[in-house]
């Protein structure tokens, strides 16, 4: 038998699991430290988007298989650490994603109300870490700092009406405060240009179609068009509807403007934030942006920082800190210890590029295990989360969690999503 621990209940862990779980005489343990599974799906993807969070109805079958288990509610590095996964296991396959948020390095940025996005995404999705998040929603102002689907997703959730959350899984916190807010002026702030937005066609698109906000593009701030014929076909996409954003302009009463070649340089406020003080910029022949010395201020009563995500890094597991991810070959990081997704990449590309990832890690670590070495695997784990005291949430338990977030959901949404790690266990009577 062949034992393999996955570190994760995220895409990249499923995939990973989809894969190994078809190969013979084998036993896989998908770890999370949450009671809770699916990572990334759950308190990543945007509430409103339920159709790209359906995949976990592909993860729950790779979870149901016989040689596949759900370990939740233990923490690799505090309950158990890698040293002792790896004596148990043949391998051991990091896929922890990416959950924290690249700095905002610039003065200001540990002002109150200037917050990440992991965070910010985090309380609108109801994850336990951030649920006491409680962001200022009083001004009229907000910056959204990056050009990524991120930062889309962030602006349209401050954009909607209570109404427009119909159908999606937003927590109640999150729900309550949104239909309170005083938001008005969403700038979308992006250090390059519109040929440089890392934001898809679909997500871009949405806001064209927002009940009481408007998308709003400075077309001089628009390439000439014909040069829109060398973007690969989703960017030229992309770019079209920007083109119509700034062509027509509609009135509505919240705004989300598009700030291109605007670099924030500092934040300042007397307690709180109250403005970016956002730079001009040009683009180098390269395409990096450079300062022009204009400066120009944009009031916010909340800032978002949407500027990408980092791996926490393990103590003894070899990490590579400019890129924020494990430091690994091709996946391999030490003889017996992988890394799969975000953890092995960094934080890019949609959900389902980590199917292939999934696959070839598993396809690797399959030849370099052979047969196993007769580890102890699954029994060796439960005896030493019984000798300190740990009772693992089985997937069992997790449907009857889900069972429960059913049960309490508003009219017409999926669910109501414990927020508390407390209420989870509540609700399988722990
Ligand atoms: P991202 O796509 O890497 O975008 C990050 C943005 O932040 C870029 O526009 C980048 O600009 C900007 N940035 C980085 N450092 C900055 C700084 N110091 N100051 C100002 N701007 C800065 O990251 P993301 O939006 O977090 O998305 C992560 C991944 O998840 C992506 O692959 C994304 O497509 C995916 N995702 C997909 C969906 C969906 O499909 N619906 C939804 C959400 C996320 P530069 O280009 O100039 O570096």
């Amino acid at each position: 038998m062949r034992h393999v621990a996955v570190v994760g209940s995220g895409p990249a862990g499923y995939y990973t699991a989809e894969t190994l779980q078809k190969a013979d005489d084998i036993a896989i343990d998908v770890i999370d430290r949450l009671p809770v599974p699916y990572g990334l799906i759950r308190t990543g993807v945007a509430p409103d988007h339920q159709s790209i969070k359906a995949v976990s109805r592909r993860y729950e079958g790779v979870a149901l298989t016989d040689n596949v288990r759900f370990v939740g509610h233990v923490s690799v590095g505090s309950d158990v650490t890698i040293d002792e996964l790896t004596q148990l296991y043949d391998a051991v396959v990091l896929a922890t994603g990416a959950p924290n948020d690249r700095p905002l390095d610039i003065p200001g940025a540990d002002l109150p109300g200037v917050i990440g996005s992991a965070a910010f995404v985090g309380w609108y999705n109801g994850h336990p870490d951030f649920a006491d998040l409680d962001p200022p929603l009083d001004a009229p102002g907000v910056a959204v700092i990056g050009n990524g689907n991120v930062a889309l997703d962030v602006a349209r959730i401050l954009a909607k009406t209570p109404g427009e959350f119909a159908g999606s899984d937003i927590v109640a916190h999150a729900r309550d405060a949104l239909a309170q807010s005083g938001v008005r002026h969403i700038h979308i702030l992006g250090r390059r240009g519109p040929h440089q937005i890392a934001m898809t066609p679909k997500e871009l698109g949405e806001l064209g179609h927002l009940e009481r906000a408007s998308p709003r593009v400075d077309p001089a701030d628009l390439p000439p068009e014909g040069d829109d014929a060398m973007l690969e076909p989703g960017m030229r996409k992309s770019v079209t509807h920007l083109r119509s954003f700034a062509a027509n302009p509609v009135a509505k009463p919240v705004t989300i403007d598009f700030d291109f070649f605007a670099m924030p340089v500092a934040i300042e406020g007397n307690g709180r934030v109250q403005r970016v003080i956002v730079e001009k910029t040009e683009l180098d022949a390269e395409l990096r942006s450079h300062g022009t010395g204009e400066t120009y201020a944009v009031e916010a009563g909340l800032v978002v920082s949407c500027i990408g995500y980092q791996t926490p890094p393990i103590p003894g597991v070899p990490y590579e800190h400019g890129r924020g991810r494990f430091a690994s070959d091709e996946g391999r990081i030490l003889p017996g210890l992988y890394a799969v997704g975000w953890a092995r990449r960094g934080p890019s590309g949609t959900i389902g590029t980590n199917k292939p990832d999934g696959a070839r890690i598993a396809e690797m670590l399959l030849e370099d295990i052979g047969r196993g070495a007769g580890k102890p695997g699954r029994a060796g784990l439960d005896a030493l989360l019984a000798s300190r005291d740990l009772t693992p949430v089985t997937f069992r338990d997790w449907r009857r969690i889900e069972e429960a977030e059913v049960q309490a959901a508003i009219a017409g949404a999926p669910r109501e999503k414990f927020t508390s790690v407390e209420a989870m266990l509540a609700a399988i009577g722990r």
